[in-house]
Formats: C-alpha cells, sequence, structure tokens
C-alpha cells in the first residue's frame, strides 16, 4: 500500500483521522462526566436542600398553629387551626418527598428518614394531647419529638450540602485532567502532519519535476535526451510512457520523411508521364519548372530550357509561328485556348502560386474542339429541323423552366417570336397566351376532349390543337401540339356526310331509320304517329332538260319548303334521288296527316325560280300509320312505299294511304321487273318496224325499231312499261345493244337505201358503251352506217354535255346518223340544237295532234320545220294518224312523216309488204292504208 502515492496519502489520512477522533472521543466522554457532575452539585443537592429547609418550615408552621389552637377556644378558630396543620402537613409531605428523592449520599437518606419519623411520632404526640387526660406530661414528649426533628432537618440539610461540595471537587479534576490530555494530543497531531507531508514532498514532488522537464524537451523537439528511471509509483509509470511516447513520435516522424520522399518521386514521375504540360513560372517571370508534355508543346528538346530563362527570351526565341510561349505571357487570362502551329488546339488554365509567379496547365482539347464543332453543327441542323417543324414543341425542365421552344409554337398561339425566352417559367408562357406542358389553361384556351391519347385545346382563335406530353428522364416534360382544326373539321364534316345528305343538309335513310326506331321505342299507349314517302313529279324531266345544278337547287328548294311544313319534333330525310320521307310525330286527329301531305303537295307545287328558270314540279305522297300499319321501320317504310307508288299510279300530284290491297299491285310490278330480268335470256324481246315517210320521194324512206316484249302469260308489253324498268335495273344496256343489233342485221334484209332507226336511251350513253355496241352492231351485220340512224331524246344531252357530245361525235364518225327524237317535249330543246349538229329532228306527235294553220302547235311546227331547214337538218312529224295531219305537214315543208296512218309497228315479216304498199304512191293517197 505504501507502494503507490495514493497509499500513502491514505494511510497518512488514517493516523491523523485516528489521532483526532481519539482525542475528540476522550473530549466528550470528559465533558459528559462533568456534566453530570455539575447537574448532581445544581439539581439535587441544591433542590434537596431547599426542600428540605420547605419541609421545615411547614413543620415549623404547623408547630405555631398547633401552639396557637391551644391557645383559643373559639371553636371556629380552633378548627381552622386544625385544617391549618392538615394543610401545612400536606404540603411538608410533599416537600419532604422531593428531598429524600433527590438526596445523593446514604446519611442523607437516613436523616430524611429520621425527619420523617420524629415528625409523624411528634404528630401522634399531639393528637394523643388534645384527647386524653396527663397534659403536662404530654407537652414534653411533643416538644421533644420537635427538637428531634429539628434537629434532623438540620443534619439533613447539611449531609446535602456537603454532597453538593464533594461533587464540584470532582467535577473540577475532571475539567483539568482532560485539558492536559488535549494539549498532549494536540501536539502530537501536530508532529505527526509534519513528518506525513515531509514525507509526501520527498517522494512525489521531485519525480514530477523531473518528467515536467522531460516532457518540455520532447515538447522543443529534443527526442535524443535521457530519461530517467523513476521509482514504481504513477510519477515513475508516467516517466516511463514519456520514453515510449519520445520514441513513437521519432518513428512516426522518420516514417513521414520516407512517405514525402515517395511522393515527391511519384510526383515528378506524374509530372513527367503528364498528358497535360505543366510550366511553373516565379515572379520574376523565370521558369521554374516544365515537364516534358510542356517542353513538347513549347518546340523545346527536353531539359534543354536553362535554369534563370525568361518566358520572354523564350517566346523570343522560339520558332513556331503560334508562338505558346507569347500565350503563356498574358498574365490576364485564368483560361485561353491556344492553336499551336501544326493545327492541335490547347487550353491553358493559368493558376497564381504563393510566390507570386504562376503555374500554367497546357491541356490538348483537339478532340474536345473537333466534337464541339460537330456538336455546333449539329445543334444548327436541329435548329433548323425544330423550326420548320410543322408541329409546335416546348420542353421544360425538372423546374418548369423553359429550355427549347420552336417557331411553330410561337405561331400556333400567336405569341410575338420573341415573347417565348427560354428560361420563362411556364405559368409565365401561360399567362402570355402559349398552352403550356402540364395541364395548365390559359385564358384564352378550353379543353375539348382527347383524339388519339392527346388532349385537345380550343383556342380562343378558334384553332384546335392536338397536345402530348411526355415526360424526360430527369424530370422535366416535352409537349408537342398539332394544329389539327383542318383534321377536326373534316372529321365533324365526315360525321356529319354520314348521317345527312349532303346536298340538302337533312338527315338521311340511316338516321330516318333510327327515328323511326325511336318513335316506335316511344310509342304510348293510343298514341301513334305516321310515315310519309315523298316523291318529287316530274323531277327527271327537270333534271335531264335543266341539267344538275338546277336539279340540286330544285331538291334544296324542295328541302327548305318541307322543312318549313312540319314541327320541330318531326322528322324531314331525304332517302336518295328526289325521294322524300317525313316521320310526323305524335297525332292527335286522325286527319293530322292529311293536312300536312295537302300543304306539302301545295306548297312543293308552287313554282321554283332557280337559276333564272321556272321550273314547277309536283309531288306524290304515301302515307302509312304506326303502329296499325306495321310496328317495324322496315315494314313502315315499305308500306308508305307502296302508298306512294299507288299515288302516282293514280296521276302524281296527290296522297294516299296505305291500304293492304295496294301492296298487291306492287307485288304485281316486282313481279314484272324480275320477268324482265330474265326475258333478255329467254328470247322474249322482238323488234317491231314503223314506217318513215318521205314526203319528197313519196316512198318509205326507213323504218323505226321499236321494241315489243312477247311475255309468256302476259302477252305483249308495251316499251312505255317496261323501259323505264329496264332503265331503272340497267337492264337497257343489253337490251339496248341487243335491239342495235337485231335491226342492223334485219335491215340488211331491206333493200338499199331504205334506213333503220334505233332509240338509245341516256343510260346507255354512260361510259360511252353505245359506240361500241354501235361498232359492234354494224361490224356484225356490215350495213353500211350511213343507213343506221340513232334517235336519242333531250334527256341523253343532260348527262353530262361534254362527255355526251364527244361521244356523239364518236357515233358521227362511225358514219351513223343521229336524230332528236320527241321534239318540244323538253325544256331546252331549241339549245339542244345548236350544241350538236343532229341529221334530223323529230316532231313529237303532242304538236303533230292538233296542227292546224292557227293553232300553238301549228304555228311550233312551221318554226321547227324552218329551224331545220335552216340548220340543215331533215325533220320528221311523228304521230301522223289522219290525212289532214299528213297533208299539213307535208304543206308546211316536212321532210318525213310517221304514225298510224301510214302505218303501225309491225314485225319484221311486215317490212316487204309495207315498202311496196308504198313504193309508188307519191300521188296515191294514204287514206287507203289506214
Ligand atoms: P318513240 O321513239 O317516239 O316512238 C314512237 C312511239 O309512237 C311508238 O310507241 C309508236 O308505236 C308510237 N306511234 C307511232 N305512230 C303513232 C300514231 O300515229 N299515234 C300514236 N298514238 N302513237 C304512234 P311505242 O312503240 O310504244 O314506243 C314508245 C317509246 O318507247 C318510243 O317512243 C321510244 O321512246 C321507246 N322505245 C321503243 N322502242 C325502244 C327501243 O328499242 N329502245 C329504246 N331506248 N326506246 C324504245
Ligand atoms: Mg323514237
Ligand atoms: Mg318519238
Amino acid at each position: 500500500m505504501l507502494g503507490t502515492i495514493r497509499g500513502r496519502i491514505t494511510v497518512a489520512f488514517i493516523i491523523t483521522s485516528t489521532i483526532t477522533a481519539v482525542l475528540g472521543l476522550s473530549a466528550a466522554s470528559s465533558i459528559r462526566r462533568a456534566d453530570e457532575l455539575v447537574t448532581r452539585t445544581f439539581d439535587n443537592s441544591l433542590m434537596s436542600i431547599n426542600y428540605a429547609r420547605a419541609a421545615a418550615a411547614d413543620f415549623a408552621g404547623m408547630r405555631a398553629a398547633d401552639a396557637r389552637r391551644w391557645t383559643t377556644t373559639d371553636v371556629a378558630m380552633r378548627n381552622a387551626l386544625n385544617q391549618r396543620v392538615a394543610a401545612l402537613r400536606q404540603s411538608y409531605t410533599e416537600s419532604l418527598e422531593i428531598a429524600v428523592d433527590r438526596a445523593q449520599s446514604v446519611r442523607a437518606s437516613r436523616a430524611a428518614v429520621a425527619v420523617a419519623g420524629a415528625v409523624e411520632e411528634w404528630l401522634d404526640a399531639r393528637l394523643k394531647l388534645s384527647d386524653g387526660p396527663g397534659q403536662t406530661m404530654a407537652w414534653a414528649t411533643l416538644d421533644r419529638h420537635a427538637v428531634a426533628a429539628e434537629e434532623n432537618f438540620d443534619l439533613l440539610i447539611n449531609y446535602t450540602a456537603g454532597d453538593g461540595f464533594t461533587y464540584r471537587q470532582e467535577a473540577r479534576a475532571v475539567v483539568a485532567r482532560e485539558t492536559m490530555l488535549n494539549l498532549i494530543g494536540t501536539f502530537i497531531a501536530i508532529l505527526l502532519s509534519g513528518t506525513v507531508s515531509y514525507a509526501l514532498g520527498r517522494r512525489i514532488i521531485r519525480p514530477l519535476a523531473d518528467a515536467s522537464q522531460v516532457a518540455s524537451r520532447i515538447a522543443a523537439g529534443d527526442l535524443s535526451g535521457a530519461i530517467p528511471a523513476g521509482s514504481a509509483d504513477e510519477v515513475g509509470r508516467l516517466l516511463a510512457s514519456m520514453g515510449v511516447m519520445r520514441d513513437n513520435i521519432r518513428s512516426a516522424m522518420e516514417q513521414e520523411v520516407a512517405q514525402r520522399l515517395t511522393a515527391e518521386a511519384h510526383l515528378a514521375d506524374a509530372l513527367e508521364t503528364s498528358k497535360e504540360g505543366i510550366v511553373v513560372v516565379d515572379a520574376d517571370g523565370r521558369v521554374t519548372l516544365t515537364n516534358g508534355q510542356a517542353e513538347s508543346y513549347l518546340g523545346v528538346a527536353p531539359g534543354s530550357l536553362p535554369p534563370g530563362t525568361t518566358v520572354a527570351q523564350l517566346a523570343a526565341a522560339s520558332p513556331d509561328p503560334a508562338n505558346l510561349a507569347r500565350a503563356l505571357l498574358h498574365p490576364s487570362d485564368e483560361h485561353g485556348e491556344h492553336r499551336l502551329g501544326d493545327g492541335r488546339w490547347l487550353r491553358i488554365g493559368r493558376s497564381r502560386t504563393l510566390d507570386g509567379g504562376f503555374m500554367a496547365v497546357l491541356s490538348d482539347i483537339t478532340l474536345l474542339k473537333d466534337q464541339e464543332s460537330r456538336l455546333v453543327s449539329t445543334n444548327l441542323r436541329l435548329d433548323t429541323a425544330l423550326d420548320n417543324m410543322s408541329h409546335g414543341l416546348c420542353m421544360f425542365d425538372a423546374d418548369g423552366r423553359l429550355t427549347v421552344v420552336n417557331r411553330r409554337y410561337c405561331e400556333i398561339f400567336d405569341l410575338p417570336q420573341d415573347a417565348a425566352i427560354l428560361g420563362l417559367r411556364h405559368e409565365a408562357l401561360v399567362a402570355l397566351g402559349g398552352v403550356a406542358a402540364l395541364g395548365q389553361e390559359s385564358a384564352l384556351s378550353s379543353e375539348v376532349g382527347t383524339i388519339r391519347g392527346r388532349d385537345l385545346k380550343h383556342l380562343k382563335n378558334g384553332r384546335i390543337i392536338a397536345i402530348s406530353h411526355k415526360a424526360v428522364a430527369g424530370g422535366g416534360i416535352v409537349a408537342t401540339y398539332e394544329d389539327v382544326t383542318e383534321r377536326r373539321q373534316a372529321e365533324a364534316r365526315i360525321a356529319f356526310m354520314a348521317r345527312h345528305d349532303v346536298l340538302t343538309g337533312l338527315p338521311n335513310r340511316s338516321v330516318f331509320v333510327e327515328r323511326i326506331d325511336e318513335a316506335l321505342a316511344h310509342l304510348g299507349r293510343g298514341s301513334r304517329f305516321s310515315v310519309l314517302c315523298l316523291d318529287l313529279d316530274r323531277f327527271k324531266e327537270v333534271n335531264d332538260t335543266l341539267g344538275h345544278p338546277v336539279g340540286d337547287a330544285l331538291l334544296r328548294a324542295v328541302a327548305e319548303r318541307l322543312s318549313a311544313c312540319v314541327r320541330e319534333v318531326d322528322t324531314v330525310a331525304r332517302l336518295g334521288g328526289d325521294e322524300f320521307a317525313i316521320i310526323l310525330c305524335d297525332i292527335r286527329r286522325p286527319d293530322d296527316a292529311t293536312i300536312l301531305a295537302r300543304r306539302i303537295v301545295e306548297v312543293l307545287s308552287a313554282p321554283y325560280t332557280l337559276d333564272g328558270h321556272q321550273v314547277s314540279v309536283g309531288v306524290s305522297i304515301g302515307i302509312c300509320f304506326a303502329p296499325g300499319d306495321g310496328t317495324t321501320c322496315d315494314k313502315l317504310l315499305k308500306n308508305a312505299d307502296v302508298a306512294l307508288y299507288r299515288a302516282k299510279a293514280d296521276g302524281r300530284g296527290t296522297w294516299r294511304f296505305f291500304e293492304i290491297d295496294m301492296d298487291i299491285r306492287l307485288q304485281a310490278r316486282r313481279a314484272l321487273e324480275l320477268d324482265l330480268r330474265e326475258a333478255l335470256a329467254n328470247g322474249e324481246f322482238q323488234l317491231h318496224y314503223q314506217p318513215i315517210y318521205d314526203f319528197r320521194a313519196g316512198r318509205i324512206g326507213g323504218f323505226e325499231a321499236l321494241v315489243r316484249w312477247i311475255h309468256p302469260t302476259r302477252g305483249l308489253v308495251s316499251p312505255g312499261e317496261f323501259i323505264t324498268i329496264a332503265e331503272e335495273i340497267g337492264l337497257i344496256v343489253p337490251l339496248g345493244a341487243w335491239c342495235l343489233k337485231t335491226a342492223c342485221e334485219e335491215a340488211m334484209r331491206w333493200p338499199d337505201g331504205i334506213k333503220v332507226a334505233v332509240n338509245v336511251s341516256a343510260v346507255q350513253f354512260r361510259d360511252e358503251i353505245v359506240v361500241a355496241s354501235v361498232r359492234e352492231a354494224l361490224t356484225a351485220s356490215r350495213l353500211p352506217p350511213a343507213r343506221l340512224e340513232l334517235e336519242i331524246t333531250e334527256s341523253v344531252l343532260l348527262k353530262d354535255n361534254v362527255a355526251t357530245l364527244a361521244t356523239l361525235h364518236a357515233l358521227r364518225r362511225l358514219g351513223v346518223r343521229i336524230a332528236m327524237d320527241d321534239f318540244g317535249t323538253g325544256y331546252s330543246s331549241l339549245s339542244y340544237l345548236r350544241s350538236f349538229p343532229f341529221d334530223k329532228i323529230k316532231i313529237d306527235q303532242s304538236f303533230v295532234r292538233d296542227i292546224t294553220p292557227d293553232s300553238d302547235s301549228g304555228l311550233i311546227v312551221r318554226a321547227v320545220i324552218g329551224l331545220g331547214a335552216s340548220l340543215g337538218m331533215r325533220t320528221t312529224g311523228e304521230g301522223i294518224e289522219t290525212q289532214t295531219q299528213f297533208d299539213r305537214l307535208k304543206a308546211e315543208g316536212c321532210d318525213e312523216g310517221q304514225g298510224y296512218l301510214i302505218a303501225k309497228p309491225g314485225p319484221a315479216a311486215t317490212v316487204p309488204e309495207v315498202i311496196a304498199r308504198w313504193s309508188d304512191t307519191r300521188s296515191r293517197s294514204a287514206r287507203a292504208v289506214a
């Protein structure tokens, strides 16, 4: 324990503490003893004396009171004195008890007992004295007892006072002894503390001073001095540790020096092998360090720069026209680029050194420059492409700032070119009127839906823009904007056209069918609606004679008038051609449909002024009711159509309600149509020939071939009944070709000079088919073309005037003759005469019928004949049934005549007979033929 400083201090502490404790304890016990003695002296002895005295006083009081009792005779007084004695006796007893209690010695206690005994005897004697005889004797006893008591009282007091004195003496002896003891103990303690301090000082302070000296030497960098060996205590260990520490520091320093040397070697190596050239120049402008690469850039031999060479000298001596050294002389440039004489590019980075010079790092950036220039040209191309894009484009970075925008974007949003500045926040762009990519709405645009995943925006300027955006890697967004206004309009138009008739803007058949289905679906109990099918009368004539533009205008006008006739809730549709249809909703009264039909007939029949022409058409209407006449759309449309057919058959310009038997008639027409389709293949057609009489020559000049259908069950069906159907179903084309071929072949059997006329339908003129048919017929029959005459009606010329005229000319080039049939029935007969040099005009039989000199017809016939003569066209009067008509025409100068008067159309076999009959009839009366 004494081996360590801490142990030594602990031992010293224990010793001094023990001495102090012993001294303290001894002093404390002595003081306690003294206190006890003092207590005995004062508290017990003095108090005991006081109580003894008090008891003695009480006894004296008792004796006095007793004595007075004996001197008084007053009973009350005697009683009072007796009571006084009793009271004093009580007090005496208590005082004596306390005095006995506090008595300190045996002798005092014995004196107290004697007191008590004497007093008791005194009291007994007193009582005896008062009661019995022998008074004198008793007085003496009483006094004797009293004296004894008083003597014992004195003894008690004296003993007690003696005890107190004894205690006081004892206490004084104790205090004196303790004082001496404490003085000796304190002296010993001071001596011991001094010894302990001295020992500690010797064992701790000197080694510590040694250690501090060593520490100062190490701190001063002296790592070589000796370190004294210490003892085994803490300071000894401290000295040993300092020795170790000194050794460690020494080895660390040696290691660091070695590392630094290695690093320097590495640095030198790196400098030499570096691709960067390094030139260090001091404050005086002298080159202090260069590496091999720098020497190569400077164009000097390795190691050839003598120390102290200035940069200026180097620059002056350099043979290189680009002179890198001179570039180094511009200290203001922190970074610069320099092109060497061999074309390489260097970047010169200069940084200041602490000594006021600088270090220049020279990097070869030739490759970088190449890439840079390539990048510039790529960017140029990109910019050109961006600016010539048909789409608007803009791009925002992750912070919502504009990074790319092209010209088209500005055009689309009517932004000035310089408004869309790069870096602009997209909210700012929106505020300018652009539509940004992130869904913000400009005040100038509104959302109108999407197209193929792109948002559509409707700009206030009416344009519709399709926007697509895409997040780009690293945040931000790229958006393209396409102006789809035209496309959308076209789409809307297409959508409209899909459901409407383009010409009139009315709903088309599919919409009409939908509406009927809707009306059927909403049919309530007891409610009904009607379907009206309308077909314009004589529309075909208008179209054929005045041309399609007028026909179209007429259809538009009709559509307008029809729409005006119905209520909002009703539907007017154009089903095709001149067919219209109406749904009359929610019919209240049975004759609602009648009222409407009547109004429509009236309104549509009123004349139209179209393109300078007065035009009139009529309308036929078929009406049926739902649900009475049908509960499906098909049925209702079919039945209204049947009623329409009936209205037409009944003379047009009227309306008919559907009745069951109408359907039957329509079926008949359909059956006819079906038969007609097979008739050609079945060889059911025949040609009848009607002669054309040449007034001047007085003989038959030719025959008109008129087709006849010999139906297996119906018998002979006239062309009036089936030509229109044949035209409608397209059969007219093969039928027409067959007629041409048959007529030509037949004509080959006739005498030379007898011509054949064949009627050609307008339908055959489509696609110029007629030219091929005619050529084939002529080739097959070898009929001279001049003997073939083609009769066309005005309707042929109406189709496509230019193409038709070309076809007519083509036919003319074949050598055939062209006649205009039924002249005067159309609208523009005269104008057509001027468009093509017809060979012949056939005056319609309606004019011939009432040909009298003063009638309109007579005048017209005369005019036409005159016109024909002046245009070099022959004229033929049709439908001559009477001799008058025959004579009249002849007299008017008509070239030819045709009619039942001359001959009815008859089979081919009748031709020779007719020719023969009319061969020399120049003067013969035609009446004979009739
Ligand atoms: P169209 O070419 O004007 O032929 C004259 C029509 O008048 C014929 O009627 C003929 O029978 C009739 N006719 C002749 N003389 C008289 C007369 O004195 N009084 C009366 N009331 N009628 C007379 P058809 O044969 O019934 O032919 C009617 C129309 O059918 C022809 O009128 C023609 O337009 C057309 N047609 C006839 N055959 C052909 C044909 O092969 N091809 C074409 N495309 N149409 C034809
Ligand atoms: Mg004819
Ligand atoms: Mg005719």
